[in-house]
């Protein structure tokens, strides 16, 4: 259990806000998408009777067609789209309910084999005592994304949430961390002053969506979670690899930033 500080220049100053990715990193997505996966497969040879490698086939070149149509969009992910294109794939036409059935049946299998990763409430909370707010900026639809974070009680514990259905495009395009940043500057409690150039980190699993989409947006410091790398640990937009939002908590109070002060 560490932190590996690539960049010490970056880490002199307390963070003016942070920004932190959803998926994957705040909750494991394998564990989760498996049971949606799993629970949409039984429920659609439950209600059509066929195979399951012809049910599978049909979703997966619905989800290839959909995500090669839209491009790196929010609506690119939707289960719903992946559902009815299946169902069409499998000789039914469009079929209105079974489509929103199937959708339903992801999320909610998806929801409930969701949990917080170790350490992300005590670091959000300590974050919260310090004074720093918390930005998620995240790819796909409003509407399950704030499903999420209700679910697994993180609503209340970020100031703002931008999700690119709302921004136009899914990282790492720059809009959505324009656009958080755009929120932290003309929200009331934080109107007085606006954030400086490499003060706001971002948080994220993925390093070409997370840490080189917000390097090159906003010029984020960039936090990267070491089990989710594989083999990018070396990524020069990286500023600091670590293991468990516990070794955040550990490094922020080390520094004293866990003081709520204008120091
Ligand atoms: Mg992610």
């Amino acid at each position: 259990m560490s932190t590996n500080v690539v960049n010490s220049e970056r880490f002199v100053d307390k963070p003016s806000a942070v920004l932190f990715d959803l998926d994957n990193t705040l909750y494991a997505y394998e564990p989760a998408h498996k049971a949606g996966t799993q629970a949409v497969r039984a429920k659609a040879l439950s209600k059509i009777g066929i195979e399951a490698a012809e049910f599978d086939l049909a979703f997966l070149k619905a989800r290839a067609e959909i995500k090669s149509q839209l491009g790196e969009t929010a609506s690119s992910h939707s289960r719903l789209l992946y559902s009815q294109r299946a169902l069409e794939h499998l000789g039914m036409r469009s079929q209105a309910l079974l489509s929103l059935e199937l959708e339903q049946t992801y999320w909610g299998s998806f929801l409930a084999a969701s949990e917080p990763r170790e350490g992300v409430y005590d670091f959000l909370d300590l974050l919260a005592r310090a004074g720093i707010p918390r930005v998620i900026v995240t790819d796909l639809t409003a509407q399950i994304q704030l499903r999420k974070l209700v679910f697994l009680e993180l609503d209340k514990r970020f100031e703002y949430v931008v999700t690119s259905e709302e921004s136009g495009h899914d990282k790492p395009d720059g809009a959505g961390f324009d656009l958080a940043i755009s929120k932290l500057n003309s929200g009331n409690r934080f109107a007085e002053s606006r954030l400086q150039e490499g003060s706001v980190w971002m948080i994220g699993d993925n390093v070409i969506s997370d840490i080189e989409g917000s390097k090159s947006a906003i010029n984020a410091t960039t936090l990267a979670l070491q089990s989710e790398l594989g083999g990018q640990s070396t990524n020069p937009a990286i500023d600091m690899i670590f293991d468990s939002f516990t070794d955040l908590v550990k490094f922020v109070s080390n520094k004293g930033w866990d003081l709520n002060n204008r120091g």
